[in-house]
């Protein structure tokens, strides 16, 4: 329970998304003074020359960073040493989760304003005030909160349907846990992520809805539209509930169990090759089995999981479901403070089950 009565919604200033976006970043730059973009090392090569080009037409600089693989602290002092000996007045982050990190935590840290520019709709986290430090190395520190939410995130649908399928794919999996977790933290009276928690405000609630009413209408369209490389309407709007929708739904709303058992699942090794939205969906089973969600229910979200290819199953994300690995996850994930934001009570017996029985469920769906 929150606690509290008062209610909170947050969100970036403003979010924009249509093809050949990135382009026109000169003149969402233009108010701010000279920007500062930090790229993905694997985008760099083409995106650093491309805007350039833009900044050059528009009769503007600017000055161009390649993000080298880790959010970690060594990184960002190098990112605002630049920045500080180029006198930016805003920063870009433009990639994968990993570069808008370090481009949030590098603003944050200057107080300077943000533009994320997410490059697939693999998470929601490009719309949070979240980001997650680690070590150079690699090893996770933790999340940390920033002062403020981003000045602009800006989606070039362009970009997003030239990303690898498995990133879109995975995208969907988060976005479609959204609902489901909105709904028991309602449930519960769960605290949301805005400030030091509130209450939901009925907008949040609003959003979780639509989002999962795009994914069963538009989903396999969208699909259909990813793999012949082409924009089209239902594309867009599945950008939208994967990156928009999720990420508001998900601050807006609070989080549950499929997010409680994603993390449960990084207590095995073999977990980490698989993507942040692909263990959410394994969690998704699990919540939708620990709530006894309505077989209707229940039929549309696992069918949509299994044809558009989410791990439905252990195996399916390279785990062996023995009693130990199973036992493992469980009680990683009754640790966690997520589980518990159902309106029951919940042990360990009631992870390990719900995980063993949504693991059977998958012969069903497959
Ligand atoms: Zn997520």
């Amino acid at each position: 329970m929150v606690g509290q009565t008062t209610r909170a919604f947050g969100s970036p200033l403003r979010y924009i998304q249509g093809p050949g976006e990135f382009n026109c970043l000169p003149e969402y730059t233009k108010g701010y003074g000279r920007a500062c973009v930090v790229i993905d090392g694997f985008l760099y090569p083409e995106l650093s020359s491309r805007i350039k080009e833009a900044y050059q037409k528009a009769g503007s600089e600017v000055t161009t960073v390649c993000f080298e693989g880790e959010c970690c602290q060594e990184e960002i002092e190098r990112i605002n040493e630049v920045i500080r000996n180029e006198q930016a007045g805003v920063l870009v982050g433009v990639g994968g989760g990993k570069t808008l990190d370090a481009a949030k935590l590098c603003s944050d840290s200057l107080e300077l304003p943000v533009i994320i520019v997410p490059s697939s709709a693999s998470t929601d986290a490009p719309v949070s005030e979240i980001a997650v430090l680690y070590t150079k190395d690699g090893e996770y520190i933790g999340s940390q909160k920033m002062k403020s939410n981003a000045a602009l995130v800006l989606v070039d649908t362009e970009i997003i349907v030239k990303a690898p399928k498995r990133l879109f794919v995975a995208g969907i999996g988060d976005a479609l846990a959204t609902w489901f977790e909105a709904h028991a933290c309602e449930a519960s009276d769960a605290p949301n992520y805005i400030g030091t928690g509130y209450r939901r405000c009925k907008a949040g609630m609003a959003i979780a809805d639509a989002c999962l009413e795009i994914l069963f209408t538009d989903g396999d369209e969208a699909m259909r539209a990813l793999e012949s490389g082409t924009v089209t309407e239902a594309f867009e709007n599945v950008v939208e509930a994967n990156i928009l929708l999720s990420g508001l739904g998900f601050l807006n709303t609070g989080l549950a169990t499929a997010h409680g058992i994603h993390s449960g699942l990084t207590a095995l090794p073999e977990t980490h090759k698989y993507l942040h939205g692909e263990k959410v969906a394994f969690g998704l089973v699990c919540q939708m089995v620990l709530e006894n969600t309505p077989a209707e229910l229940m039929d549309k979200v696992m069918l949509l999981m299994a044809r558009i290819g989410l791990p439905i199953s252990l195996q399916q994300l390279g785990v062996e479901a023995t009693h130990e690995n199973i036992m493992a996850i469980a009680q990683k994930t009754v640790e966690g403070p997520l589980v518990h934001h159902e309106n029951f009570p919940v042990d360990l017996d009631l992870v390990y089950n719900a995980i063993v029985m949504a693991d059977k469920l998958a012969d069903k769906y497959k």
